[in-house]
């Protein structure tokens, strides 16, 4: 097994004090003695090896190596936007995009979505993704943005910032809107790598038909990923492994 890793907001000095949360879950779970080393990570891809130097109940002072910066995500090319499931399976959800390097997530509002995010729920999301890092040794963690409704979303398709990113809708292929071609899993891929790809995933009840005529119309593709109704996890995990095999990340 590797090591056990913990967050640091900073990392740089040679001597690092844990503290809070962390310190706690060193001291009192993991029973983590004097002379372990361990692996700290500061969210921004920077990782450095550390040796518990002493302790006490609450903090924990550790000699760190020189950090080495091993972001370990996708570099800023796959993003998703998500309506998100409530309770256990957001929490779920979030983990399937950081293990798979998804880089942001912008909680999406739609007609049909069951869970309101809001600040205190995006620092709960933020903490999320931040454990997903320490179970997948990944060093930079996902970026949660700011929840945004399907206007907003439309608005930053047709923005400068979205030029270079192709962006896809999931919609089963059941319900493809006979205005537009909808594009199965098997007959397209990209010839050369993809630059950088959004993905759109609707609520449990689906999108509504106009919410996809507006995404479509303000530049997304449709993208279905067979005639089965997939889980939001699912979606998203089969719509990450994809965009992971586009990009040739
Ligand atoms: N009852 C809804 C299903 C929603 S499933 C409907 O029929 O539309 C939740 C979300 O996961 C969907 O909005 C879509 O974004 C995605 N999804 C689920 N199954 C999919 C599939 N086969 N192809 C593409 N997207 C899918």
């Amino acid at each position: 097994m590797g090591l056990h890793r913990f967050f640091v907001e900073e990392l740089g000095a040679a001597r690092i004090i844990l503290d809070d949360t962390e310190a706690h879950h060193a001291i009192k779970v993991l029973r983590l003695q004097v002379g372990t080393s361990i692996e700290l990570f500061d969210g921004k891809g920077n990782v450095s090896i550390g040796t518990i130097d002493s302790m006490t109940k609450r903090e924990l002072v550790v000699t760190a190596q020189p950090p080495r910066f091993e972001p370990r995500d996708s570099l800023d090319r796959i993003r998703f936007a998500v309506s998100l499931p409530k309770g256990d399976r957001q929490r779920n959800t979030v983990e399937k995009l950081v293990e798979l390097g998804v880089d942001r997530l912008t909680p999406l509002h739609t007609e049909r979505s069951v869970a309101e995010i809001d600040h205190s729920n995006r620092d709960r999301l933020i903490r999320y993704a931040l454990e997903s890092c320490k179970q997948c040794r990944r060093n930079r963690t996902m970026r949660v943005e700011e929840t945004q409704n399907i206007s907003q979303l439309r608005q930053f398709l047709k923005s400068e910032e979205a030029k270079d990113l192709d962006s896809w809708v999931l919609h089963p292929a059941e319900q493809l809107m006979t205005v537009h071609t909808g594009i199965s899993l098997s007959n397209r891929y990209y010839d050369a790598p993809a630059k950088k790809l959004l993905f759109i995933v609707g609520p449990e009840g689906g999108f509504t038909n106009s919410e996809v005529s507006l995404l479509l119309a303000s530049g997304a593709n449709q993208l279905s990923l067979g005639d089965r109704i997939l889980r939001v996890e699912t979606a998203v995990s089969v719509a990450a492994t994809l965009a992971s095999i586009w990009i040739r990340a």
